[in-house]
């Protein structure tokens, strides 16, 4: 059997990750990891290097959701060839722990389950190589693997990595790559532990949205997608169309909530919350997603043809909170597919499909009908804090 190298496990990457960019946002976003490309190579690569069990980034969906703290060692790396910087440790602090900095959103969005609590900043420390050293082979994107493995080196003598759940790795050189969020295993401090973990370049690290994003991918959080199957077309999803606009000068967008099945997902819905349609008519009252009332409903799941992987998902979104520059106040859907690598793709009218924003807003009075599946939506009537939402069902 021929047994994969670490040359062609690069290759292998490599080409996959060029495909992953050529498909980014134009403003060069962000990307997230794909496990079924990667997969193969971790395990090829298993045999060339046995203690450390994945050398590779990759990303992995949520399996044990997040819960309590979850510090991220924050280290600030320089390239040997670059002495520069153009953000001090404080101002990593401030996008951390700052007025709506990003221990806040992470609060607010999971309704106090997850914090950033003891997350510290370290560095500015001078990594190993000159920044040309970290490309791949083809000069097409930066190895992170590497990147990780030296920025973390650097950082050791001031860091006991068990201590953290994850890892955030902020560069002084736009290196032409988009930042990153997902997962990297490292043998560090006498354990090997798999970190979620972002890399941020200096273009983007401002960026409280982006980081949002990025640390979603680090907890297993996918792209959500609008129907043309574009990934970052989402204004209603931080997974997506990251960041809205906010009155501050400095760490600018905001993140606005994630949908409420990566809400699901990560365990801050309680099951009293959410509510499973059955084969009936059933009026409901949804709750707001951000700062939502303490009781009430947060999500309407209604299966489709019974499947428990397919269906859809009901949502309500007032600008308030984190949500505040949400496009408006509306009920949002989504089509979600748990096989998909990006499961929840955004419901919008035929007729507006290239009006993504305002073809996806469910106001009062209008109406979502699945024939295939016998399945509708009304918005009835909005309440002080969410709307009225009719759901019809028949299979
Ligand atoms: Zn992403």
């Amino acid at each position: 059997m021929k047994r994969l190298t670490r040359a062609s496990t690069r290759a292998i990457w490599i080409i996959f990750a060029a495909l992953l960019i050529a498909g980014s946002a134009p403003w060069g976003g962000h990307v997230s990891l794909s496990v079924a490309a990667l997969q193969p190579a971790a395990q090829a690569t298993q045999a060339v290097t046995p203690t450390v069990p994945r050398p590779t980034v990759f990303f992995e969906p949520t399996r044990v959701a997040p819960s309590g703290a979850q510090p991220f060692a924050m280290i600030l790396c320089k390239f040997a060839d670059a002495p520069e910087t153009w953000q001090t440790p404080a101002d990593f602090e401030k996008l951390l722990f700052g007025q709506d900095g990003l221990d806040a959103y992470w609060r607010e969005a999971s309704y106090g389950r997850i914090s950033l609590a003891g997350s510290k900043v370290v560095g500015w420390y001078t990594l190993p190589q000159d920044a040309a050293a970290y490309r791949t082979e083809d000069g097409a994107d930066v190895d992170l693997y590497r990147l990780a493995v030296d920025c973390t080196a650097t950082a050791d003598a001031d860091i006991h990595f068990p201590d953290y759940t994850g890892i955030g790795m902020a560069f002084n050189m736009d290196v032409k790559a988009s930042s990153r969020g997902g997962k990297v295993c490292l043998d560090l401090d006498g354990q090997t532990n798999c970190y979620g973990a972002f890399w941020l370049w200096p273009a983007n690290s401002r960026n409280r949205a982006l980081v949002a994003h990025e640390i979603g991918h680090a907890f297993g959080l996918s792209h959500s997608t609008v129907a043309s199957e574009e990934e970052f077309g989402n204004a209603w999803d931080v997974m997506s169309q990251d960041g809205q606009w906010w009155p501050d000068p400095y760490y600018n967008p905001a993140p606005q909530h994630m949908i409420a099945h990566d809400k699901d997902l990560l365990g801050c819905i309680p099951a009293a919350r959410k509510f499973t349609a059955t084969a009936r008519t059933q009026t409901i009252t949804l709750e707001r997603l951000a700062q939502p009332a303490p009781a009430g409903y947060l999500l309407v799941q209604i299966p489709i043809a019974g499947a428990t992987s397919h269906f859809y998902t009901v949502e309500a979104r007032r600008r308030i909170g984190f949500d505040a520059s949400l496009p408006a106040d509306a009920v949002v859907i989504h089509e979600v597919d748990t096989a998909r690598d990006a499961p929840a793709v955004l419901v919008s009218r035929e007729e507006e499909r290239n009006l993504q924003a305002t073809g996806s807003m469910w106001k009062v009075g209008q109406r979502f009908t699945d024939k295939a599946h016998g399945i509708t939506i009304a918005v009835d009537a909005e309440t002080e804090s969410g709307f009225v939402v009719t759901i019809v069902t028949s299979s």
